[in-house]
């Protein structure tokens, strides 16, 4: 039987960007060095017929819509057949918001894109300005508005640990892009790629690496931030990449599992509120955990309930799954 729906991603690596970002090197978080093409996307789509009945064609990387005109179109038209025979649901694009404007959008629209992701990367003016971004804060606020004034789907990139960046400002770019309604985000901790200028900067000393243990500590809040309001996060850290993990990553927060570390975290934090709230603390707890969701509850080698036992004196800690809310931690005898 073959598969659901699933993403077909083509990567269209720093084609179209007019930018240089300190800590961009598109080749490397792609995994692709070559500009994909319209044989590339049939190609990907021919591909996905054999193993799913449903995609979602994506086209990752660079800044699709700074692309000219014909390039974009050539993209989007080879998926066409795909779309005209049911098989491609629906096509989404990623690109900077200072190249979004109305005629672009109605453009991909077209086209049947009903997704437009944008790096917004930083709320902060100053951060955006130390990261070479070329753009502020306002470009994604009104490209935000243009991408939902079109009826299109929204999804906002963020970074943390960017060059002037502090937890405080990155708890306050997630507060910013909750602002704009996104309907997913994405976060990503920044991780020092070889040959940037990011790079040079941090062998300089001009630059202090953002480490795993930073981004797990300044995205717990950020990650409870966004799913408090019920936006979902589609990514946390960068896919892992056999170049990233051969070396291309030369520091910063670059963890194949970040995510996982990012929601134990977040889990440490649930039950220790709700360990707090307690009217009288008892010797023995059982945290209830949605299901899936015990391992992160537990942390590698039960190190939350370590942490735990430690913090408040208790003898024993048990986790159970059930048919609680995702993300929530509750305690059982204390519902
Ligand atoms: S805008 Fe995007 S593709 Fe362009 S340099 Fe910056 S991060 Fe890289």
């Amino acid at each position: 039987m073959k598969a659901r729906r699933r993403i077909v991603p083509v990567f269209v690596p720093h084609l179209g960007c007019p930018n240089d970002c300190v800590f961009c090197n598109q080749r490397t978080i792609s995994g692709s060095s070559l500009p994909a093409g319209a044989a590339e996307v049939r190609r990907a789509l021919e591909k996905a017929e054999t193993v799913t009945d449903q995609a979602e064609l994506a086209f990752y990387g660079g800044s699709f819509t700074a692309i000219p005109t014909e390039e974009q179109r050539s993209l989007l038209a080879a998926a066409k057949p795909w779309r005209d025979k049911g098989f491609l649901r629906s096509v989404r694009v990623s690109t900077r918001p200072d190249a979004v404007d109305e005629e672009r959008l109605r453009f991909l629209r077209k086209y049947g894109v009903e997704t437009v992701e944008l790096g917004a990367q930083s709320m902060d003016d100053r951060v955006l300005a130390l990261s070479g971004r070329g753009h502020g804060p306002e470009a994604t606020e009104k490209a935000a508005d243009l991408v939902h004034g079109e009826e299109m789907q929204l999804i906002l990139q963020m970074m943390t640990g960017l060059p002037g960046a502090s937890p405080a400002s990155d708890l306050a770019t997630a507060r910013e892009l909750i602002a704009l309604k996104p309907e997913g985000v994405r976060i990503y901790p920044t991780v020092i790629l070889r040959g940037t200028a990011l790079e040079r900067a941090w062998r300089a000393g001009r630059y202090r690496a953002h480490t795993v243990y930073d981004a797990v500590e300044t995205c717990a809040p950020i990650a409870d931030a966004f799913l408090r309001v019920g936006i979902p996060i589609l990514r946390l850290g960068l896919n892992p990449t056999e170049d990233l993990s051969a070396g291309e990553a030369v520091g910063g927060a670059y963890h194949p599992s970040l995510g996982e570390l990012v929601y134990s975290r977040l889990y440490l934090d649930r039950a220790r509120a709700a360990i707090r709230a307690l009217p009288r603390l008892p010797r023995e707890v059982t945290l209830l955990v949605a299901q899936g969701a015990v391992s992160k509850m537990t942390g590698q080698h039960r190190s939350n309930l370590l942490v735990l036992e430690g913090e408040f004196g208790l003898r024993k800690i048990r986790v159970k799954e059930g048919a609680f809310p995702a993300q929530t931690v509750a305690i059982e005898g204390f519902l």
